[in-house]
């Protein structure tokens, strides 16, 4: 099977901020784009994107989870970086009319149509070192992808990295292209010293998240996890979960959670840790690298507590169970 994220779909849908206003949304073919080559975004960042999904119900009806949650998190990213503001109406209609128009290609569960609106700086000036871009364009790309757990019941080595951080402290919350660069180098670096999966980025000890997923701790029948605040992305999955774990009446901390006590009660036997992303849903981690250690969770393996967590929101993403948060929007 092809690697996540590189399948697309023929066509995208396409607007343009002229500096007083976004043109009428376009359909055109996704193969290209055409953009100074001294655009704001090649040489100054101005980027970010989303990612979400669309599931095809049993009733043949095409569905995305959680759009609006997305949409305000694209507007927020937008905002921070000093982009255009994006018009929330016009990039929803956009993402509904994309998705409407590729429906008979939206794979079926454990399979889905993965969206990735991007909104990027144009103008074409670099002297702009520190200054925003005043014109932008944004696009909503469609991958078909699989199932992300056909590797079975394995699960990931994480290194806790603690000198380090992801990216700049006010960036976190930001869903912006160069974070992810900036935390390239440390990740390679784990999975060839360590043979890491991935970086748990634990700045000064305070337990963040990792390249592209939130991390969450699994004790018992408590869900602790770190709360909100601008130096993490806030996963809409994280979110779900939470409520999921909420709704099943287990106990939801969200505090700052320090790397001792991470290690102190992921030894505990029925501890369980995992990642949550849109990608992943939810992924079990079993083992913590610190300091030239290695640390179970638990005993290592799949934990049951996540693997329910895990079927609960596949189940309403599927329409296999009652959509009670109004999560899904009908294409
Ligand atoms: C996208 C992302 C997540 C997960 O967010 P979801 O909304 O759950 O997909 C977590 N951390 C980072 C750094 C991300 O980019």
């Amino acid at each position: 099977m092809a690697a996540f994220g590189t399948v697309f779909m023929p066509e995208m849908a396409i607007s343009q901020f002229d500096g007083n206003r976004w043109s009428d949304a376009e359909v055109v073919s996704s193969d290209s784009i055409q953009m100074h080559p001294g655009s704001h975004v090649l040489h100054y960042s101005s980027t970010c994107f989303e990612g979400l999904k669309a599931f095809r119900h049993a009733d043949g009806s095409i569905q995305i989870f959680r759009m609006d949650k997305n949409i305000a998190r694209f507007a927020q990213s937008s905002r921070l970086l000093a982009m255009p503001e994006i018009d929330e109406a016009a990039t929803e209609k956009m993402i509904l009319d994309i998705v409407a128009r590729f429906a008979s290609d939206v794979p079926e569960p454990p399979g889905s149509m993965y969206v990735r609106p991007t909104h990027v700086g144009t103008e074409p000036a670099i002297g702009k070192a520190a200054a925003p871009t005043a014109t932008s364009l944004q696009y909503i790309l469609l991958s078909p992808v699989g199932d992300y757990f056909s590797g079975g019941d394995t699960t990931l080595r994480l290194l806790l990295e603690e000198d380090g951080a992801r990216c700049a402290a006010h960036m976190g919350m930001i869903k912006s292209g160069g974070n992810y660069a900036s935390a390239l180098n440390p990740i390679m670096r784990a999975k060839q010293e360590v043979q890491a999966d991935q970086v748990l980025f634990c700045p000064d000890g305070d337990v963040q998240e990792t390249g592209a997923a939130n991390f969450l701790l699994i004790d018992g029948d408590e869900v602790i996890t770190k709360a909100l605040d601008e130096s993490f992305l806030h996963g809409v999955t994280r979110d779900s979960i939470l409520t999921l774990a909420r709704d099943m009446g287990m106990k939801v901390s969200e505090r700052q959670l320090t790397v001792d006590e991470l290690l102190e009660r992921a030894a505990k036997p029925g501890c369980e840790a995992a990642l949550s992303g849109t990608a992943a849903v939810l992924t079990p981690v079993g083992t913590l690298i610190h300091k030239g250690q290695e640390f179970k969770v638990g005993n290592g393996g799949v934990g049951e507590t996540t693997v329910k967590l895990r079927q609960a929101l596949n189940a309403i993403q599927w329409g296999q169970a009652e959509d009670k948060h109004g999560w899904l929007t009908k294409v």
